[in-house]
């Protein structure tokens, strides 16, 4: 079984100590591509470090709705000569954040439709982040110019939110969350409502620990390996098996992402 995880925050700090071992657990579990995301600039240019370095990985560059007061006119250059490098397949994570709102709201929908037309004009994909901001969300998607393809990565919406996405061409990340017996409602409740070929899986580790792990990790830490789990949950609640929906989410991602095969682990 082969795997992608779409987002995983690889350079944090959690990881530090132990990265290496991280990425040897996830391979052993078939995770075997990870897109890392960077959350502002500096963590973007880590992503890149890391992925140059690392198989089967590659990295998203961008800024995360809670660093949009960082977003400055420098911003757009460095993107687009970060584009030009082979590892680098997808602008993100951007978006909104209002449930933290760590980043006033006008900025952040700057920092976002400005990413959107960035990634419409270097025909990358993009990686959208959305909480509790789902009207603005979906009015400056119709009103930019957007990429091609955009994933909205950790789905945690109901039915309209859904298909307002699928409505405007978005593909849909699930993560951990879906775990959750509690968080998790809305969006098991309308998880038979993706096409299996607009979904994706991922890990958004190290958050998001799946909650249905058993024995529990002895910490909080997610990690890429955890993906096979999240799997296997989905799986089971769409009732197909877990190899089938392992299939259809890596071929998903490949064809979103377009992943070069040069840069795979090579597998024996
Ligand atoms: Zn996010």
């Amino acid at each position: 079984m082969e795997l992608t995880d779409i987002c995983c925050n690889l350079t944090h700090d959690s990881f530090a100590k132990d990265r290496e071992e991280v990425l040897k657990r996830a391979r052993e579990q078939g995770v075997n591509r990870l897109l890392l995301a960077g959350a502002n600039l500096a963590e973007s240019a880590d992503c890149i470090r890391l992925a140059n370095s690392h198989a089967g990985c590659w990295a998203a560059v961008g800024v995360h709705p809670h660093h949009a007061r960082e977003w400055g006119e420098e911003h757009p250059q460095k993107i687009r000569q970060w584009a030009q490098q082979p590892r680098v397949l997808a602008i993100g994570e951007c978006g909104l954040d209002y449930d933290r709102d760590f980043s006033p709201r006008p900025v952040q929908r700057t920092a976002f439709a400005e990413q959107l037309e960035l990634a419409h004009e270097l025909q990358l994909p993009a990686l959208l982040h959305n909480r509790d901001s789902d009207a603005d969300f979906l009015s400056i998607l119709g009103e930019a110019r957007c990429p091609e393809r955009m994933v909205l990565h950790c789905f945690t919406g109901g039915s309209e939110l859904l298909h307002a996405c699928l409505d405007l061409g978005l593909y849909i990340g699930v993560t951990g969350w879906f775990c959750d017996e509690r968080r998790g409602s809305a969006l098991r409740e309308v998880i038979n409502e993706i096409p299996l070929d607009r979904l994706m899986l991922e890990t958004d580790a190290p958050y998001l620990l799946p909650r249905t792990l058993s024995p529990k990790p002895r910490t909080r830490r997610n990690e890429p390996m955890w993906l096979a789990h999240i799997a296997e949950q989905v799986a089971h609640a769409l009732r197909i098996p877990v190899e089938e929906l392992a299939r259809h989410t890596h071929n998903c991602a490949q064809e979103f992402f377009a992943f070069p095969a040069e840069f795979d682990l090579q597998l024996s």
